[in-house]
Parts: structure tokens; C-alpha cells; sequence
């Protein structure tokens, strides 16, 4: 049974993309971001594909990263917000996890920790997005508090994140960079301050791992650069399904609310695609949806179920035929541009209801 709405994700396109971000951050090694089931793409899948590729995982959350061991995934998995109860560390410990240390809790945690496991700890620094991490004045401190424990870490990094580093040229990053640069030196563990924008935009930001999420993916973390230009190749293929066409008058309402009326008669292309296959509501007419291989625009409201198209003009569209929501010929980013959202929101709401491949 075909279903009407699939998800293809390119196996190969993501290897490349891996290998482009090794030639971008040349000699440094590369923990594969895949929280969030690996951006909406499928997290085993994609770790499986990346298993020899791939030096470490990272995952936001524990039940992540338990997803992928009970699938065989054996490489390092970092849990990128650590644990947060002394239940989650035993499972971690378990679980062979390596974990993000950004809060005094969490060090509390090791010290009462009574378990065998030496861990791989990642210590995070606050260096100015407020959001996770060790102001730079208690870093010593706590990197002290981790040296002493009784089972001491197997090993000690360093790592921060950065704000801003989609925008080129932001004072933000230079600051940032600066001050993780002047906390790291003299501690002379490894480092890691690198997301995808960070890899294109900061080679002063690759330290010794770098951590790429959507760039993976074939995405550009830049809002004014295409993945074609870095050098990347979508990995996922969303299509959908023609499920009706029908002819309307000039003045014809279409979907809910009225929201579109035909400026002149048109030929309506109704879509097995809506919000509950994770297009956004937010998607307004005008958006592009490739059908027949050319660009035809969105028209009234995004439904649950159905999207209307504007095919006036596209010759050859019939019931069955494939549309393309976005994918190779037709960017997510641009299609994240007109919903006013980023392509990682489209990317990680692809629902359970779409029919995932691999090709
Ligand atoms: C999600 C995440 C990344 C990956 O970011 P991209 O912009 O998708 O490359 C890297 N580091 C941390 C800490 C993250 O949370």
C-alpha cells in the first residue's frame, strides 16, 4: 500500500553532506546532531546510515538516546541537557551515554553518584546565550568539582553554543568566541562551539569537534545562502498525492473561511497534504507546491487533511499525480520563508501519518 504522503530521505545525500562538513572543518571530528528523531528525518535510520561516518551522536534528551541504543546504535551518544535526577544517570550510565554537565545540580549529581562508569563529560560554558551552561567565572570551579570526583571522568571537554552565528560578521560571535577561547586555552582539554552555522560561517568556532544538525540534512543554517552554495544536498523528499482537480469560476471561494477567491477561472488541484502531516497552518496562499515539475502556488487555507494548488496552466495533472512539498527542486527554506518560520520547525514536525523511505 502506497500512502499518499512520503517522506524519502537520501541515505547517500546525507553521507555527502557529512563528508562536506569534514572537508569544511577539515581534520576535526564530528559529532552527528540528531535529536528531535534526527530533525523530523528518522533517528535510527540516520544513525544507521551515519554509523561509520559519524565519530558521536548527540541527542537532546535521555529517551533519545535509549531509542537508539535499544536499535543497536553503538557509537558515543551524547545527551546534549545532561540528566536531571539521579534515576536518569544511572540509566545513562547503563546506556554508555556521554553527557552535557551545564548546571551546579548536575555536578551534585556525579559527586553522589556511587556507580563504576566513568563518563565522557562535556562541560558546558555560558558565553552568552543565557540559556545553558557555566558562567565563565565558575568554570574552574566546577571543572575542579569534576576532577574530584570519586570516579573521575573518563574524559573532560569543553563546550559552549552560539547565539548567533547564522548572522556573518556578528559582533555576538566574536565576543562569544573570544571568551571560550580565553577559558579553554589554559585548561587544555578538547573543545566544541560549532553548530552548522558555526562549521560554514566560523572556522574560528571548529575547535576539535564540531556538532552539525541541520546542515546534515542538506539544510542552509543562513537565511540569505542556499544549501546548493555550501556545497549540501536535501536529504528528505516530501511529496504528496493530486487527490482531486476541479475548475472554478472567477469569484469562487476556495477552503475554508473564503480564504482565497479566484481572481479569474482556475484549476484547483486538491492535495493529500495538511497540517496534521506537519504543514504549518501559518503557510499562506502564494507558497510554493511543485506539481507537474513547475511552481504552482498554494490557495486558501492549509486544512487538516488537504492543501489547495493553483494548477491553472500546468498541463497533464490528474487524480494520482505527485506533487513535491519541498526537496531538491523545491528548498524547505523557502518554503520555511513563507510560513515566517525556519526550515528546522517544518523539518522537525513531519507527522507520524507520512510514510518515511529510504532511498
Ligand atoms: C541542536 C544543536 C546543535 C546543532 O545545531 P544546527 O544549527 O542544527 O547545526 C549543535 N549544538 C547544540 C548544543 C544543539 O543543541
Amino acid at each position: 500500500m502506497t500512502r499518499l504522503i512520503r517522506a524519502v530521505i537520501d541515505t547517500q545525500a546525507l553521507r555527502a553532506n557529512l563528508a562536506r562538513i569534514r572537508s569544511v572543518a577539515a581534520g576535526r571530528r564530528v559529532v552527528a546532531v540528531i535529536k528531535a528523531n534526527a530533525y523530523g528525518h528518522g533517528s535510527v535510520a540516520v544513525a544507521r546510515a551515519l554509523a561509520d561516518d559519524a565519530d558521536a551522536f548527540a541527542v537532546a534528551r535521555l529517551e533519545e538516546g535509549v531509542a537508539l541504543r535499544d536499535a543497536g546504535v553503538t557509537r558515543p551518544i551524547l545527551l546534549l541537557e545532561g540528566v536531571l535526577s539521579r534515576e536518569q544517570l544511572g540509566e545513562a550510565a547503563a546506556r554508555n551515554f556521554e553527557l552535557v554537565v551545564h548546571e551546579a545540580s548536575q555536578l551534585a549529581l556525579l559527586e553522589a553518584w556511587r556507580g563504576t562508569q566513568r563518563f565522557t563529560l562535556w562541560l558546558k560554558v555560558n558565553t552568552g546565550m543565557n540559556r545553558l551552561g557555566f558562567d565563565p567565572a565558575e568554570v574552574v570551579a566546577a571543572r575542579a568539582r569534576l576532577a574530584a570526583l570519586t570516579v573521575p571522568p573518563a574524559v573532560l571537554r569543553l563546550m559552549t553554543h552560539l547565539a548567533r552565528a547564522d548572522e556573518r560578521g556578528s559582533a555576538t560571535t566574536h565576543e562569544q568566541l573570544a571568551r571560550f577561547g580565553a577559558i579553554a586555552a589554559p585548561l587544555g582539554v578538547e573543545t566544541s562551539s560549532a553548530n552548522s552555522a558555526g562549521i560554514f560561517g566560523w572556522p574560528a568556532a571548529h575547535g576539535d569537534w564540531v556538532r552539525p544538525g541541520l546542515s546534515l540534512y542538506g539544510v542552509s543554517p543562513f537565511p540569505h545562502e542556499t544549501a546548493a552554495a555550501l556545497g549540501l544536498t536535501p536529504v528528505m523528499t516530501l511529496t504528496s498525492t493530486v487527490i482531486a482537480v476541479r475548475d472554478v469560476r472567477a469569484d469562487d471561494c476556495v477552503g475554508y473561511g473564503g480564504a482565497w477567491r479566484a481572481p479569474r477561472a482556475a484549476r484547483i488541484a486538491i492535495l493529500a497534504a495538511g497540517y496534521a502531516d506537519g504543514l504549518l497552518r501559518s503557510l499562506p496562499s502564494g507558497a510554493p507546491v511543485l506539481v507537474g515539475g513547475q511552481r504552482a502556488p498554494l490557495v486558501g487555507r492549509v486544512s487538516m487533511d488537504m492543501i489547495a494548488v493553483d494548477i491553472t496552466g500546468v498541463p497533464g495533472i490528474e487524480v494520482g499525480s505527485p506533487a513535491l512539498l519541498w526537496g531538491r527542486d523545491l528548498p524547505v527554506e523557502e518554503v520555511a520563508r513563507f510560513a515566517n518560520t525556519i526550515p528546522y520547525e517544518l523539518l522537525c514536525g513531519v507527522a507520524q501519518r507520512v510514510a518515511f523511505e529510504l532511498a
